[in-house]
């Protein structure tokens, strides 16, 4: 087979109008152990000699501290080998997906992403180009060459299999058409969507707990469990700082308000424009019976509504002691929680 020596084009049009600025003393990303490739781990052993490794799948990965704990390159909040940090580092808060094209979208649980942007996604296009993104965009498409072909190929081998397994039983509808006929659609999730799945527990790992950045020293995790969900802060060493309550996570659609209603409605649409959300939802379908691909990609939107609506209830009542109605600022709280995790899910193409 001859491969094709173009370089692939990267579609960043879901980042259109996206503002972004690293926030001062996050460090939530840091909660992770990157991957590091064999010229990046040379570097960081130069400037970072006692710097440890661990060994998965074939790659290597900067180790973190246990039970939760940061990358153990971070000190402070602050990176020590900034100027060395691995590629996914260097990146995030960006995501590349390789599916059918090539694509960047971004991880909307990095607070240094404004989400004003969600409240007019799938309004009148805009062709403002994303701001404060260079130097990431700049660093994943340092990765692009003319190999990621092969990779776009096999994805797309992948899906032609899935979808010639659709069409037999009559369920498959092709993703633009998919995207044409829910564009107009309002997204939001319903009664009995509620309650959504429950988080990991504590007894899974803390490393597996969604996360979300709450301005304090460790982030805030949620873990099922004592009834209903915990929130927790965490150590950046590892381990539990404090449990700051438990509460059960609604068991229909709350009140939001209309603020609340458009950021979800915008998170939803912007779901719909990722590519990842197709090979979910393909994947998904080998191994149930019930509708085309415009149902159940409708359900799985449903779904994500439900969580991050969830999430932010949970995280109202229990960070803010808020009682009202949920909104915009708790809603950017639920999606900034639930975002990551989604993106973390196994579907028929592959992170760059
Ligand atoms: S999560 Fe976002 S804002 Fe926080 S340190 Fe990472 S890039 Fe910066
Ligand atoms: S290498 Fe630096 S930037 Fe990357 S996860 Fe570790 S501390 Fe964070």
């Amino acid at each position: 087979m001859t491969i094709d020596r173009a370089e692939p084009v990267l579609d960043t049009s879901p980042l259109a109008g996206l503002k972004y600025e690293c926030l001062p003393g996050c460090g939530l990303c840091c909660y992770a152990e990157p991957l590091v490739v064999p010229a990046e781990q040379r570097s960081l052993l130069q400037i970072v000699p006692e710097a440890e490794f661990r060994s998965r799948g074939g790659f290597e990965f900067l180790r973190s501290y246990p039970d939760g704990g940061a990358c153990q390159l971070l000190a402070g909040q602050r990176c020590t080998a900034h100027p060395v940090r691995p590629g996914p580092c260097r990146e995030f808060p960006l995501f590349g997906y390789v599916g059918t094209r090539l694509q960047a979208v971004a991880v909307l649980s990095c607070p240094g992403v404004d989400l004003a942007f969600l409240e007019r996604y799938g309004g009148p296009a805009t062709a403002d180009p994303p701001h404060g993104l260079d130097p990431e965009l700049s660093a994943l498409r340092s990765r692009i060459s003319y190999r990621v072909n092969r990779r776009l190929e096999a994805s797309r081998r992948r899906r032609r299999r899935i979808c010639r397994d659709l069409e037999i039983d009559g369920r498959w509808v092709d993703e633009s058409e998919v995207r044409r006929q829910l564009q107009s659609r309002l997204l939001l999730p319903e009664d009995g969507d509620f309650p959504p799945p429950s988080p990991p527990s504590r007894g899974d790992g803390l490393d597996l707990l969604p996360l979300v950045f709450d301005g304090r020293a460790g982030p805030l995790a949620f873990a099922a469990g004592s009834g209903g969900w915990e929130l927790l802060e965490l150590r950046p060493r590892g381990g539990v700082a404090t449990s700051l309550g438990v509460a059960l996570p609604p068991d229909r659609l709350p009140p939001l308000s209309d603020e609340a209603r458009r950021v979800l409605s915008g998170y939803l649409r912007y779901w719909l424009e990722r590519d990842q959300l197709f090979g979910v939802v393909h994947l998904g379908m080998t191994e149930d019976s019930g509708g085309d691909v415009t149902d159940c990609v409708a359900g799985e939107l449903r779904r994500i509504g439900a969580l991050a609506v969830s999430r932010a209830y949970v995280l109202a009542r229990l960070s803010r002691g808020t009682d009202g109605p949920i909104s915009r600022t708790d809603l950017h709280q639920g999606i900034r929680a639930t975002d990551q995790d989604l993106l973390d899910r196994e579907g028929w193409g592959t992170r760059l």
